[in-house]
């Protein structure tokens, strides 16, 4: 895809998910709950997950928060993508979208709504905007695995 179309598709997609999010809200159970914070812009965003019994798939993904329409169309873009994914695959997808912020790397076809996100790299200052989403569910994924280690501990 040529840049123009590109910045052109970037500019659309952000404008539109920020007008008309489809997954803002509170999933129904909250099994994981992160806030996360990116003073640089002042975006806020709260993210509750659904997982499955064996807290390894992704059921459900929302979003809360206030924040500008990079960060919160980002959130909404992230929270599609990761309906249905294990843990681990939602971690790959973590460290995949941070590389790419980086214009080292790209989503493939299953995610290419995501590659729209690339148009940020352009803007070095919105990075922390377009990633705070996908750092919050980081936290929120590992925060996961020390209550497990705990548990375990317990016993
Ligand atoms: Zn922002």
């Amino acid at each position: 895809m040529s840049l123009d179309n590109l910045r052109n598709l970037y500019q659309q997609v952000i404008l539109e998910r920020y007008k008309s999010p489809r997954h803002r809200g509170k999933t129904d159970p909250v099994d994981r709950y992160q806030k996360g914070h990116n003073p640089s812009c002042g975006d806020t965003i709260e993210l509750t997950l659904h997982l499955d019994e064996a807290a390894e798939r992704i059921q459900d993904v929302k979003f809360d928060g206030e924040g500008c329409a990079i960060s919160l169309a980002s959130a909404d873009l992230m929270a599609e993508a990761l309906r249905g994914r294990t843990v681990a695959e939602a971690l790959e997808m973590v460290q995949r979208f941070q590389s790419m912020m980086r214009g080292e790397a790209e989503f493939p076809q299953e995610f290419r709504k995501l590659n729209v996100m690339q148009g940020v790299a352009q803007f070095p200052v919105r990075i922390k905007c377009a990633n705070l989403s996908w750092h919050t569910l980081k936290a929120a994924l590992e925060a996961q695995e020390a209550q497990l280690a705990a548990f375990v501990s317990n016993e």
